[in-house]
């Protein structure tokens, strides 16, 4: 069995792995797919001390790091299941393969996915002005028009941003009024640069062949289509943890987050938890990885506690 078993390879597993593998226990990362988000993001400028990279190159030198150590990494494998531990002290997680593996603790890092829109042009021109992340792109956009999808706190959060950062938002919401926080709200109808349209449905994301170039959407009371040139489109509908396959074992919060402690600790003994899929404030990369870090070492001091060596 491992010492401690990482289940997702993306930052906060990355970050996990090394630092349990430093403490010379026998580590391994199982993974759908090694390098996580960071392998669909392009241009990187928050990753402190780096001034800018590429998400692609971020997540080979994730991979190249975590192989500098002992690591076992076993990549595209999806877990299925997890069991507690019983007298045997060892927590099972069980892999679409058939297989599984046992450790004696485990880290929890599976991460989370954007809800999409699920429209013409999204997936086409993604990275190429359709964004999901203001915090990450919203500079990318300075001097444009851009729209945020999305009237819940998080677009209204990402409205006001933008607001801040470039020429023009368009908020589009699809219910027939705004769903995010009463103060929010107010203060985003106190921006000059805003404009807000209820009761729209996003229909197509319109683009040059390079580039986002505006998007249509359906009024849905009189029922006709309209056209606004744009040059970015912020996705804010959701963000969803992939925690599905935990539901029945681990405490989750009502958004499907994993429930943990400033410690990284879940309501499972010996497994703990870090990254976008727990309910940590604010999803970026760096806190993920000092998540990561903080999960391995609480790991380290349970089994410090609990085992004979
Ligand atoms: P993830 O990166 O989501 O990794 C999850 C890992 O778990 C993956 O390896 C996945 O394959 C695996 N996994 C999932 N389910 C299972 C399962 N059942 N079994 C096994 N493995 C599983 N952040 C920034 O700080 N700066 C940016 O510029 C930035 N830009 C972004 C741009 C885009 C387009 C996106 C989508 C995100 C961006 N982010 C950015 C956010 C950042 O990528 C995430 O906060 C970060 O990747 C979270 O790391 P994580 O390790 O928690 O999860």
């Amino acid at each position: 069995p491992f010492d401690v078993l990482v289940v997702g390879g993306g930052p906060a597993g990355a970050a996990a792995a090394i630092y349990a593998a430093r403490k010379g226990i026998r580590t391994g990362v199982a993974a759908e797919r090694f390098g996580g988000q960071v392998l669909d993001t392009m241009a990187i400028e928050n990753f402190i001390s780096v001034k800018e990279t590429e998400g692609p190159k971020l997540a080979a030198a994730l991979e190249q790091h975590v192989r500098e150590y002992e690591v076992d990494i076993m990549n595209l494998q999806r877990a299925t299941a997890l069991v507690p531990a019983g007298d045997d002290g060892l927590v099972e997680i069980k892999l679409e393969n058939g297989a599984s593996l046992k450790s004696r603790s485990v880290i929890l890092s599976t991460g989370a996915r954007w809800r999409q829109m699920n429209v013409p042009g999204e997936d086409q021109y993604r990275n190429k002005g359709v964004a999901y992340c203001p915090h990450c792109d919203g500079p990318l956009f300075k001097g444009k028009h851009v729209a945020v999808i999305g009237g819940g706190n998080s677009g209204v959060e990402a409205a006001i941003d933008l607001a801040g950062l470039v020429t023009h938002v368009t908020l589009l919401e699809f219910d027939d009024k705004l769903r995010a926080d009463e103060v929010l709200q107010k203060k985003l109808r106190s921006l000059g640069n805003v404009t807000i349209i209820t009761s729209a449905l996003t229909q197509e994301v319109l683009g040059d062949g390079q580039k986002v170039t505006g998007l249509v959407y359906q009024d849905r009371v009189g029922g006709d289509s309209h056209r606004v040139e744009l040059e970015g489109i912020f996705v804010q509908i959701g963000l969803l943890p992939n925690t599905e396959w935990l539901k029945d074992t681990v405490a989750l919060s009502p958004r499907g987050e994993i429930l943990i402690d400033d410690r990284g600790q879940t309501s499972v003994p010996g497994v703990f938890a870090a990254g976008d899929c727990t309910t940590v404030p604010y999803k970026q990369i760096v806190i993920a990885m000092g998540a990561g870090s903080t999960a391995a070492l609480s790991a380290f001091d349970h089994l410090i506690r609990t085992s004979v060596p």
